[in-house]
């Protein structure tokens, strides 16, 4: 709702359209710890144990007022979540398609401004664009959603309705098929919501193409959040190059562009045709790319161990790993994992060698990933600069008062 620039006759209008709201919303009753996660901490979710009245109604927008029965906003009310309540909004306001199409807009317009050097990309990043628990990745004109909480189910159809006004995509599909879902008691699955999706979509990324898979690859389809990041190392890249966790070949691509020969390295035969079929796919232009590609299905712990024993060496070391600390729980193991990958990496480097490494452990803080790194460098006994230290990609905002925004931390370092 509008509530700047109207006349004096209009604002009356809204606000008694907004009283008429407030009074007739379920509600929420928080506690004094529950309002403050919004009042003090800006951040938008408050946990079902400070949930002090539940709404009565099913999944949806609901008011919350604090333990004085104070108005504090709106929010999508989950029954089943932990995550009770995602804030929506200061006002009472309807929650409809002009909403939606609104909150798309301004997240559009937030990517237009980033000058995206590629085809595909992040266009809502769920509470850091003010659409709580929203996924939503464009792939040269395809749309690819996640809904995460039983709230936003809710308004499927607004939803629906607002992304094809505002995006006029080819078609959206849903790819409900991920965990979360069951915290809030949702079904899992694929679903076509609009128009067509092919198995393939080809997107380019800087100066290379890749096939993106949205109906059964890995997140939305592809690893959209490493994007920059791998145009800056494939820049950087030289010599022998090994990618340990190349799914579908992306940072290999880059890789090839610059390096002389590249080992890409994954334990699933699957995404290694894949990466196949985009190597193919980068061949042209003739001589596009500098390097030869070599896929090796295995184990990255195996393999950087049986090198390290072999005396190989390597100019160039990309280490994009899948997340080892899953919960909180899983930390130490994981910064275990993290160390021993990072340690025979370095130890693997020829001097001047230069190494890419990435975390996207939610758990794994930057400062706790640094200190990994710096224990390897140790360990390693080789003088370790850092380059640059790197983050998500910018179409995955991070906010400050949302730390769950962001998760993707990396370095770039040197051997001498
Ligand atoms: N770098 C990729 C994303 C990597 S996702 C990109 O930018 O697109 C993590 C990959 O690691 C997955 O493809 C998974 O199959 C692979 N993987 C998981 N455990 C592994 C292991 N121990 N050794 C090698 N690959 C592994």
């Amino acid at each position: 709702m509008r509530r700047t620039g109207c006349g004096p006759v209009y604002c009356e209008v809204l606000r008694l359209a907004s009283q008429h709201l407030e009074r007739n919303l379920e509600q929420a009753r928080v506690s004094a710890r529950g309002a403050d996660r919004w009042r003090r901490l800006g951040h938008p979710w408050i946990y079902r144990s400070d949930v002090l009245e539940p709404p009565a109604g099913p999944p949806g927008a609901v008011a919350v007022v604090g333990p004085r029965r104070e108005w504090l906003g709106m929010a999508l009310w989950s029954p089943s979540s932990q995550i009770a309540l995602r804030f929506l909004a200061a006002a009472a306001q309807s929650i409809d398609r002009e909403f939606f199409r609104e909150r798309l807009a301004a997240a559009r317009a937030y990517r237009e401004r980033l000058g995206v050097d590629g085809t595909a990309y992040r266009l809502v990043h769920g509470e850091a664009d003010g659409l709580p628990s929203l996924i939503v990745d464009w792939y040269a004109g395809h749309v690819v959603v996640e809904l995460l909480s039983a709230g936003l189910e809710a308004y499927r159809a607004e939803l629906i309705e607002a992304l094809v006004e505002v995006l006029t995509p080819l078609g959206i599909l849903a790819r409900n098929d991920v965990a979360v879902r069951e915290h809030e008691q949702l079904p899992r699955s694929v679903d076509l919501l609009y128009g067509q999706v092919p198995e393939w979509v080809e997107v380019r990324e800087g100066s290379v193409r890749y096939l993106a898979a949205p109906w059964t690859g890995q997140k939305t389809g592809a690893f959209l959040d490493q994007r920059e990041n791998r145009q800056r190392v494939g820049e950087l890249a030289r010599g022998r190059a090994l990618d340990c966790f190349a799914y579908h070949g992306s940072f290999t691509l880059h890789l090839a562009r610059h390096a002389d020969h590249v080992t890409a390295l994954d334990t699933s035969a699957d995404a290694l045709a894949r990466a196949r079929v985009n190597v193919e796919l980068n061949q042209q232009p003739a001589g596009a790319m500098r390097a030869a590609v070599e896929l090796v299905e295995a184990n990255a712990f195996d393999f950087l161990r049986a090198q390290e024993a072999a005396g190989a060496r390597y100019d160039t070391i990309v280490l994009d790993p899948p997340a080892f600390a899953k919960r909180r729980g899983a930390v130490e193991r994981a910064a275990r994992g993290y160390k021993e990958i990072n340690l025979r990496a370095l130890k693997l480097l020829a001097p001047g060698g230069m190494l890419a490494t990435f975390s996207c452990s939610f758990h794994v803080s930057m400062p706790l990933f640094r200190e990994l790194l710096e224990s390897a460098a140790a360990d390693a006994g080789r003088p370790v600069r850092l380059l640059e230290w790197r983050g998500q990609a910018l179409d995955h905002p991070e906010v400050l008062q949302i730390p769950e925004s962001g998760y993707l931390k990396g370095a770039i370092l040197r051997v001498d």
